[in-house]
């Protein structure tokens, strides 16, 4: 699974960082890091965790 973060959607809020900090890794201000990443198998379920957990919808998981 592919994770892509919509850079113009984060508004900085850090909720995916709460859901897993390393998958979801963020800037001092709280905003997303990496606008795309590879999930491994074993964490997909907590990426759709984290991707729900975004009030701004800008995680999409492929
Ligand atoms: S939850 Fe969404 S808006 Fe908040 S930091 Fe993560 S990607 Fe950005």
């Amino acid at each position: 699974m592919k994770a892509l973060i919509d850079m113009t959607k984060c508004s900085g809020n850090a909720r995916c960082y709460q859901i897993d900090q390393e998958l979801f890794q963020i800037d001092d201000i709280g905003y997303a890091l990496r606008e795309e990443f590879e999930v491994p198998a074993e964490q997909e379920e907590i990426a759709r965790e984290g991707a729900a957990s975004c009030p701004e919808r800008a995680i999409t998981l492929l």
